[in-house]
Formats: structure tokens, C-alpha cells, sequence
């Protein structure tokens, strides 16, 4: 496939050739994680097999301790695995150096935490830009404006956090993790801290999400109705997977 030469463009042939080879987003193999917590080994991960394709929206559940967060940080490139395999976008983070995993990071994954993680003493607005100087591809009003617009906090922008509801908080948290059109949005108990009415919110919205921009998104979550929204809902237990 990767030399098939169409309507006589190289770009033409670069999207054949990416057609060809099209990698999973996520893919493990026989993934583990063992803490060292002083002379005692913690198992969180005993062998995760996961193949993510592409604009899925994955929720996992599984009661905790279970390894759900050590599994989204291991993906996020946060955490070493201490044994298998795990291809993030065709990338192994083993071969990289920290720096080279920061940047991958800045430029495949975002993040959603359950609290937020919004700076204090910037405005919504920057909050948000920050993500994007971070990135080192400057400021992309038209990629921010459709971002803010979808997230419903346009007319939010110029507030800093303690002004804002938890749930608008979690918005403009979601709007500095997508900002920057990662590839997959990883999201760690994103309704953890909200009630019910602005979980709603936050679930439609990471529904907005992946259905009108295809984002891929694996959700961790205890709550079951943010795991119906998803279109793929993973039980881990014991640092297992035991149904997908
Ligand atoms: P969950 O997100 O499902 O609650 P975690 O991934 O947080 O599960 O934890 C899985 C197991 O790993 C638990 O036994 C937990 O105590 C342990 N664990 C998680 N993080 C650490 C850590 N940094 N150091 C030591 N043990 C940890």
C-alpha cells in the first residue's frame, strides 16, 4: 500500500499509504503495573489487552482499587508499565526520554482530571489559551472560539475559577484539554464532583464531542450514567479486564 501513487500528488499518495496503515489509537498487550510501596509489591495492573480505535468513546468502570486510574495514567504516558506493551498512536513511550514523552503528550493527549486542575489566578480565558502556548503551535482563535461555543462557556471566558460553578469549571477544563485537537481525550472521574444537573451537562458535552469532532475519549467513571453515554463500556477488576 505505502507506494501506491494516486492522481499523480505525493500528498495523494501519503493519505493512501495512511489509509493502509491505520493504527489503533490505543493498543495494548498484557499491560502490568506493579507499585513498590516499601517491601511490599501492589499489583494494580495484571495483564490489560486493549485496542481503541479511532473515534470510540470509551467509559471504564470497576470498583476502585481496581486499576482503572493507574490504567489512564499508564496510557497517558504519567506512569511506567512495569511489563507488556503500549502503543499510543502507533508510538512507544519506552523508546522516548521524558522530554520527547512531554511532548508527545502536549501534542496527543489531553486531559480531564476530576478537580479540575484550573489555574487560580488566570481568567477562563487564559486558562484555556495557556494550553495552546504550552503546545508551542501559538494561539488558534478559530480552533478556541469553536471550543468555547461548544462547551457553552463564551460568556464566561473573562472570569477567573472561584467564579465560576464547579460545572463551568469542569467546561473550560475540558475546552483547555481539547484546545489543542489532541488525539485522544482521556478523562478521570470528569463528573466526580459535580451534581446531578451539571453532570448531564458535562456527559452531553463529552458526547458533543466525539460525535461532532470525532474525538476519542476513554472515561474512567463510577457513575453509571455517564457510562451510558459511551458507546463502549470496559469492567475492569482486580487489574483485569473482565468484560468489554
Ligand atoms: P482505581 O482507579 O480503580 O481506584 P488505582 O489504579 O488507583 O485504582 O489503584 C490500583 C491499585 O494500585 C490499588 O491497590 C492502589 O492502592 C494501588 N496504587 C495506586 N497508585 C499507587 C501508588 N502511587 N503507589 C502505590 N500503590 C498505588
Amino acid at each position: 500500500m505505502g507506494s501506491i501513487f494516486l492522481a499523480g500528488t505525493e500528498e495523494a499518495a501519503r493519505e493512501v499509504s495512511q489509509i493502509g496503515c491505520m493504527e489503533p489509537i490505543i493498543s495494548t498487550e498484557n499491560l502490568t503495573k506493579t507499585y513498590r510501596v516499601g517491601k511490599v509489591d501492589v499489583p494494580a495492573l495484571r495483564g490489560v489487552d486493549l485496542v481503541v480505535q479511532e473515534g470510540e468513546f470509551l467509559a471504564v468502570v470497576g470498583p476502585s482499587g481496581c486499576g482503572k486510574s493507574t490504567l489512564l495514567h499508564v496510557l497517558g504516558g504519567l506512569t511506567r508499565p512495569s511489563g507488556g506493551r503500549v502503543l499510543v498512536d502507533g508510538n512507544d513511550f519506552r523508546g522516548m526520554n521524558d522530554a520527547q514523552r512531554t511532548k508527545f503528550r502536549r501534542h496527543k493527549i489531553g486531559f480531564v482530571f476530576q478537580r479540575y486542575n484550573l489555574l487560580p489566578t488566570l481568567t477562563a480565558r487564559h486558562n484555556i489559551a495557556i494550553a495552546q502556548h504550552i503546545q508551542g503551535d501559538g494561539f488558534n482563535p478559530h480552533r478556541f472560539e469553536t471550543v468555547a461555543e461548544m462547551l457553552g462557556i463564551k460568556d464566561k471566558l473573562d472570569r477567573k475559577p472561584y467564579a465560576l460553578s464547579g460545572g463551568e469549571q469542569q467546561r473550560v477544563a475540558i475546552a483547555r484539554a481539547v484546545v489543542c485537537e489532541p488525539k485522544l481525550l482521556l478523562a478521570d472521574e470528569p463528573t466526580g464532583n459535580l451534581d446531578t444537573e451539571n453532570s448531564q451537562l458535562v456527559l452531553s458535552m463529552l458526547r458533543n464531542l466525539n460525535r461532532d469532532f470525532r474525538q476519542t475519549i476513554l472515561m474512567i467513571t463510577h457513575n453509571p450514567e455517564a457510562a451510558s453515554v459511551a458507546d463502549r463500556l470496559i469492567r475492569m477488576r482486580d487489574g483485569q479486564i473482565v468484560s468489554d
